[in-house]
């Protein structure tokens, strides 16, 4: 076929499952595979990138339009990358253009070139002093800049500037033009210059899991290194990136949203003197796309990121490692829904490069995995150094006299560690002041609007806020139902827990450490920075300050509430209690002093509480599993659920019950071994004044499953009321709200 016949294949930012025919540009060289391109769509333009060529098309010559322009010449996704998002799309049923979309940095989604360019630095020029600070007397703002820089010594960026005013920019120019300050160019990663830490000798377990997992090197193998708390994973985690670094290769490391402190990232900057590409969510646009760009180029041998940093292209791939890989934060919850772990383990299958999977309590499904001989199990059964698992005691509240949420036994070990100038650590799962505001004359328990939710207490802002939908009201001192003014708040957030351990305990300094006191820029960094230094006797934390973290001073852990997550409405969540409990309780005694872990329960029978007490995860997993078994869910079947909502009541269970439908008429048709549940609403059906409804699907057999899939979702495009709501599909689903 002569070159003119090409068509270009390009998978464009739409919600259609299809890529899209354009002719090649005219007079330009034709785009290659994984480049972007900018193409006309309707009356918009669209950045889209080249997904394949074909000489021939269903779309007639008349209609067939032009590429506008090639962005590229090198491609965005390689040929690994592309084949990875190409499967994925697959699997979790999203259109392919939406799922590279979601892949690239926004800048690159925006048409952005693809130099590396530095954030900008201003300082003032030398000899400009006093005399120009003087002259400005009638342009402050100026004057409160030029003053900021010449207090600085390295300059300011662009944040710093703009925390001195949101009119910085202008200022700057003005103060540019004068010839008094200018900017310069940074580099995008800085460079460790400092020696690098030595590393401790490893434990024998250590040295064998890290053996075993070197040795695997340039080919795929997955690794799950289950060790307990403290037992020095991100030490096997060095080891074996320190090997990768030595054959020139890079290694990709997934960490869970909260565990991405700047603490994790200073001990992988102290060990390795490489530049470091770190992706979260906090960059700005043009960072992002710079540390994506160094990893891209091979110019960051290590790369550290959040779930979607899994997408990240790697020029030398050598290992990928995922901490904490039962954490919930890996699943993306809405739009293109991946699980960025499992997501890594295809990939790391595709490069042809080992994968470890690490966690003190891996999730079922990975464990699932281990016994099956997929993943292959390496143990650190024991705590690294000196340090030894902590006691762990259950509370039995049955009977015993509490004082806001505290029992006594709890209240003497806290007492004691005061004493004795230790830090303690006090979880619990809910912030504010209370959960509930209730009447105590009628009953009434003050709703969410918009939720079939209760609205949490916020006494020292005073207002009441939902928790699952934002919504943020003024507190109100009458009852909703009968008036009157007898509200009381019920059960326990984390500041009322902090107002009534002041007032027991007045000389412990006490540290809370949840989303609210957390929610400005660098507070957590400076809470936690606080408590490494021992500014603080006693610590309250929701699940924040549950992971990763490594508090030597801690000894002892107190779990306010364990039940809450005992009547959980997902069938994962004994799991996430255990979990939970787990990783919180293995905050005590890392240091040299021993741990002790005091649970307050109603239901110190339950078996998760018991494997908790044991330190038991194989009695857990046990336990656990089976009851997975029992009831036919994951990991042993493999789950689909179909989602559907809108502000109209009847709406999402009229277009899945006509999904449902469907779905049987094609099993008549075809039977395969799939099973479809009857759509009921959601547990929580309302949520921000959307009515919500599911469909469970599911299957032992991932093929039958994903064929299934792949005839049914057409004709539910295809169905008249699935435009009266909004729906999706989410494979894998973490949990069944
Ligand atoms: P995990 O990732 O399993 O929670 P870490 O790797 O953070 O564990 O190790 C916990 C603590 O033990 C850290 O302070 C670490 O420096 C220390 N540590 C790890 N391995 C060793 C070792 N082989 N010898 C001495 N200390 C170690
Ligand atoms: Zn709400
Ligand atoms: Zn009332």
């Amino acid at each position: 076929m002569p070159p003119t016949h090409t068509i270009i294949q390009v998978a464009v930012p739409v919600p259609l499952r299809q890529h899209f025919d354009y002719k090649p540009p005219a007079n330009l060289a034709l785009p290659g595979l994984g480049c972007r391109v900018r193409v006309p769509f309707g009356r918009r333009q669209l950045v889209g990138v080249v997904v394949g060529v074909s000489n021939s098309t269903a779309v007639g010559p008349d209609r067939l339009k032009s590429i506008i322009e090639v962005i590229d010449t090198l491609p965005v996704l390689n040929d690994t990358m592309l084949g990875l998002l190409r499967w994925a799309s697959g699997y979790y049923q999203f259109p392919l253009g939406e799922v590279i979309q979601a892949a690239l940095p926004v800048a690159l989604r925006r048409g952005a070139g693809t130099k590396v360019s530095g954030p900008l630095i201003w300082s003032s020029n030398p000899e400009i002093g006093l005399n120009e600070l003087e002259a400005l007397g009638r342009a402050p703002l100026q004057r409160k800049i030029l003053q900021a820089l010449l207090h600085s010594d390295k300059g300011l960026d662009s944040a710093e500037l703009k925390s001195i005013s949101s009119g910085w920019r202008s200022a700057t120019a003005a103060l540019e033009r004068k010839g008094w300050v200018s900017s310069t160019e940074q580099a995008c990663l800085q460079k460790v210059t400092t020696a690098p830490d030595t590393p401790p000798a490893p434990s024998e377990h250590q040295r064998q899991a890290s053996t075993t997992i070197t040795e695997r090197l340039g080919q795929y193998g997955c690794f799950l290194l289950h060790g307990v708390t403290g037992s020095g994973k991100t030490e096997v985690y060095l080891r074996v990136i320190s090997e990768v670094l030595q054959r020139g290769q890079q290694a990709l490391v997934l960490v869970p949203e909260i565990g991405l402190t700047p603490q994790l990232v200073d001990r992988f900057r102290r060990r390795f003197a490489v530049p470091i590409a770190v992706l979260h969510s906090g960059l700005s646009d043009q960072e992002r796309l710079c540390a994506w760009l160094m990893a891209a180029a091979g110019d960051a041998p290590l790369v550290l990121g959040t779930r979607s940093a899994v997408f990240t292209p790697l020029a030398r791939p050598g290992v990928i490692i995922v901490d904490e890989e039962h954490d919930g934060s890996f699943k993306q919850q809405e739009g293109f829904r991946y699980h960025a772990r499992d997501l890594a383990v295809v990939r790391a299958h595709r490069e042809q490069i080992p994968i470890v999977l690490g966690s003190a309590t891996p999730s079922l499904e990975s464990l699932h995995n281990s016994q099956r001989q997929r993943f292959q199990l390496l143990p650190l059964p024991q705590r690294a150094g000196n340090a030894q698992l902590p006691q762990v005691h259950l509370l039995d509240l049955r009977g015993l006299p509490m004082e806001e949420g505290i029992s006594h036994p709890l209240k003497k070990a806290l007492a004691g560690c005061l004493e004795r100038g230790e830090q303690s650590l006090l979880f619990l799962n809910r912030r504010g002041f209370a959960p509930v505001l209730m009447c105590y004359d009628c009953g009434w328990l003050a709703p969410c609007g918009r939720c079939d939710a209760k609205l949490t207490l916020h006494k020292a802002r005073g207002r009441l806020r939902c928790h699952h939908c934002g919504s943020d009201t003024p507190l109100i001192s009458h009852c909703g139902g009968c008036a009157s003014k007898n509200l009381h708040p019920i059960g326990e957030g984390t500041q009322r827990l902090e107002d009534a351990l002041a007032a027991r305990f007045p000389h412990a300094r006490i540290l809370r450490v949840d989303r609210d006191s957390t929610s400005g820029k660098g507070s957590l960094e400076e809470i936690l920075r606080r408590i490494h230094n021992g500014e603080a006797d006693i610590l309250i934390g929701t699940q924040m300050l549950s992971k990763g973290h490594d508090f030597p001073n801690v000894t002892l852990v107190g779990v306010i509430n364990a039940d809450q997550g005992l009547y959980g409405l997902d069938f994962r969540a004994g799991e996430h209690l255990f979990q939970r409990i787990m990783q919180v309780a293995g905050r005590a005694g890392r240091g040299d002093k021993p741990g002790q872990v005091l649970i307050q329960t109603y239901h110190p029978d339950s078996p998760y509480l018991q494997a908790l007490k044991n330190h038991d995860y194989a009695a857990f997993a046990q336990f656990a599993l089976h009851e997975r078994q029992q009831t036919e869910l994951a990991p042993y079947s493999h789950l689909v659920l179909l989602r559907a909502e809108s502000p109209r009541s009847h709406a999402p269970l009229n277009f899945l019950h006509a999904a449902q439908q469907c779905a049987g008429k094609l099993l008549d048709q075809t039977p395969l071994p799939v099973q479809v549940m009857t759509a009921v609403a959601s547990p929580m059906e309302r949520r921000a004044g959307r009515y919500r409804a599911q469909l469970l699907i599911q299957s032992s057999h991932r093929s039958a499953l994903q064929q299934f899939l792949n005839e049914l979702l057409p004709d539910l495009e295809k169905l008249h009321l699935s435009r009266s709501v909004r729906w999706s599909v989410d494979v894998d689903p973490m949990d069944m709200f």
